[in-house]
């Protein structure tokens, strides 16, 4: 499967068109476009599947980078989705598969994000966030990770920390119960009066 992939283009232009504005806008995928700071960046769930082996896998944490231009009434947005390698057979890197519900939340992010940017709308509170829909597990390995080799998947664009791909769910532990020294002070106290009441009547 190609990475321009037709869907990705169809509902851009879809979503775009209801935009009232006179420009017009073209998405399209360009594999070697190069991080920058300008650039409008998701993390979007994928799955994926190894040419190799045939396994498969699903990641949360798949970067796609978009970038930007208007000129002369004439917009253009190219995009970048990262790849990921397989961890059995660690072959060449394989092409994220996304599924129609996150591309459509992930193009009205870059749409809205478009409005912002080049029509100064006020649109900060109506960003999502790109679904994900199965359990996943373990963290995220940046050694199969394209935008990790990069430098480029974190979220906190100077963070070093790897991202992780398990949703955390916080768990409600109650804190250990520690016993309470005023009840070791009462037992004590009660017990010397015993001892004091039984050898000295
Ligand atoms: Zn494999
Ligand atoms: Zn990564």
């Amino acid at each position: 499967m190609s990475l321009c992939m037709d869907i990705w283009k169809s509902v851009f232009q879809e979503k775009i068109s209801v935009v009232s504005h006179k420009d017009s806008w073209n998405l399209m995928c360009n594999t070697s476009l190069e991080p920058s700071g300008e650039q409008y960046r998701q993390h979007i769930f994928a799955r994926f599947s190894c040419r190799s082996c045939g396994r498969s896998w699903a990641s949360a944490q798949v970067l796609v980078l978009f970038h930007m231009k208007l000129k002369s009434r004439r917009g253009t947005v190219k995009m970048r989705p990262f790849k990921q390698r397989c961890k059995f057979c660690r072959a060449g890197f394989e092409e994220p598969e996304f599924e129609l519900a996150n591309v459509e939340i992930a193009l009205n992010n870059l749409i809205l994000r478009i409005r912002q940017q080049f029509y100064g709308e006020d649109v900060e509170d109506e960003i999502q966030a790109v679904v994900v829909d199965v359990g996943l597990q373990g963290p995220h390995e940046s050694s199969l990770c394209e935008a990790c080799q990069r430098g480029v998947c974190h979220r906190r664009p100077s963070g070093r920390k790897p991202c992780i791909e398990t949703p955390t769910l916080r768990s409600e532990v109650p804190p250990k119960a520690l016993p309470c020294s005023y009840c070791f002070i009462v037992l004590f106290v009660v017990c010397l009066i015993l001892y004091v009441q039984y050898f000295f009547p």
